[in-house]
């Protein structure tokens, strides 16, 4: 298939470089397994699951058929004081896989919404119990929490910011947990606990009595895989305890099994009082997210209003859509069938083992891995990023498609990855990464 570049202008594509790709577009046509196949009929293994929802494949029959099936029967209806049967399924299944306690779920369409609804979930939290003046947040640099607003705010990436202004007021963020000495360490690094005292001299600068929450992603994914130090999530929940903070996990990386367990929260032994998530909750089959959040924080909500009264002002059309909750459910089937998360973690030693021979490349300067995500930094030339979309173009003429932020390559395939597809992607960034 042939694409004229006038037949693409109309679409501005978002995260892109638009007049670039319009000029030698890269276009995805069909999917199946661990594969993509582009516009000319080529191959190309996928070695970031799309954008880390693809856990279990692509063309996963049993979700095509069930949002098939869905769309047919009901194709929608809203959730505003009527509901579908199929929400109330999968928030079970959903809430089965979360840590005990954390056993109600809100629906939205992303990623970005669910950390937009948990900012809102905090606030109408601590106000329904009196203390509404808990209204900063804390985050924490190289930080991603989708782009809505208030993602945006949290958020610790600076082109992601700069652009639009002040955002959204009362956001501070703490130091990240990068450090030059733990490089090319293989999981948690042994050191950096004590970053987490960032919240508590927040605490003491500002008062814990404006602090509503602190986000952060268990695993720092988007801006290249920043594993948490040993000790530092302990840390985290121990101040927040402390002083009445509540903890919010963004896992919509993390979640359904990417660090081989069904959330971060367990794999690090850790748990905080709400997680967002999005990607695999459907297998990226249908655009869906939501937050999970624990029963202190929905009894006090619901509880403190009035009888007949709408509890949270807070929803979206496409909340719990009929056709989402299908793709869920299948995909969380899947996964329970298949015991994919058991298998991400089973796979886990051998991915690492291959992400980690690629040290020694000269332009590999630094790798962070942790279960079935992976982050590589090639050594820039000068301008930030310019390597990282060269090395994108270069690895998808090469057959593989990976996410690249800035100069960090992500590293995340599908569950269902046999070693020999390891394997192939290793190769083809040995090679491409030993060009520079
Ligand atoms: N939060 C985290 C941790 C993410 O990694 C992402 C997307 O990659 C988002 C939020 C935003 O999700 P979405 O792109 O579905 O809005």
């Amino acid at each position: 298939m042939q694409y004229e570049a006038n037949t693409l202008e109309n679409h501005w594509l978002p995260f892109t470089s638009n007049r670039d790709f319009k000029q030698e577009p890269r276009l995805l046509v069909k999917g199946e397994g661990v594969y993509y196949w582009n516009h000319k009929g080529e191959k190309l293994l996928d070695g970031s699951s799309g954008l880390f929802c693809v856990a279990a494949g692509h063309a996963r029959k049993e979700i095509a058929e069930a949002v098939g099936k869905q769309l047919l029967e009901m194709d929608y209806g809203p959730h505003f004081q009527v509901a579908h049967p199929s929400s109330f399924e999968l928030a079970r299944k959903v809430a089965a896989l979360t840590p005990d306690g954390l056993d109600y779920v809100f629906f939205c369409n992303s990623g970005s919404e669910s950390v937009d609804t948990a900012i809102k979930i905090a606030l109408a939290y601590h106000r329904a119990r009196g203390d509404g003046q808990r209204t900063r947040f804390v985050s924490r640099e190289r930080a991603y929490h989708g782009v809505n607003i208030g993602g945006v705010s949290l958020a610790g990436m600076v082109r992601n910011r700069e652009t639009f202004g002040a955002v959204m007021p009362g956001v501070v963020h703490m130091r990240h947990t990068w450090s030059p000495e733990a490089r090319f360490t293989r999981g948690q690094p042994e050191k950096g606990a004590e970053l987490a005292d960032d919240l508590q001299r927040f605490v003491d600068l500002y008062g814990a009595s404006t602090i509503a929450a602190c986000f952060v992603e268990p695993i720092a994914g988007s801006t290249g895989v920043l594993v948490p130090p040993k000790g530092y999530l302990d840390r985290l929940r121990k101040i927040c305890d402390t002083h009445g903070i509540l903890l919010v996990f963004d896992e919509v990386i993390c979640g359904f099994g990417r660090t081989g367990k069904a959330f971060g929260a367990q794999s690090f032994g850790v748990t905080p009082d709400m997680i967002t998530m999005a990607k695999a909750l459907t297998n990226g089959a249908q655009p869906m997210g939501a937050v999970a959040v624990s029963d202190k924080i929905y009894g006090t909500i619901v509880d403190s209003a009035p009888d007949h009264a709408v509890e949270l002002f807070h929803g979206y059309t496409y909340s719990a859509h009929p056709a989402a909750c299908a793709a869920g459910i299948a995909a969380l089937n899947i996964y329970e069938k298949e015991g994919l998360f058991q298998r991400a973690a089973e796979l886990s030693p051998y991915f690492l083992d291959a992400v980690y021979s690629l040290k020694g490349i000269p332009a590999v300067t630094d790798i962070r891995g942790y279960g079935m995500l992976a982050g590589i930094d090639l050594a820039t030339d000068g301008k930030p990023g310019a390597r990282g979309y060269d090395a994108t173009k270069r690895l998808f003429a090469a057959g593989l498609h990976i996410k690249f932020t800035g100069d960090s390559g992500i590293v995340a395939p599908p569950f269902v990855a046999e070693k020999s597809h390891i394997d192939q992607m290793i190769d083809i960034l040995r090679k491409v990464f030993s060009q520079y």
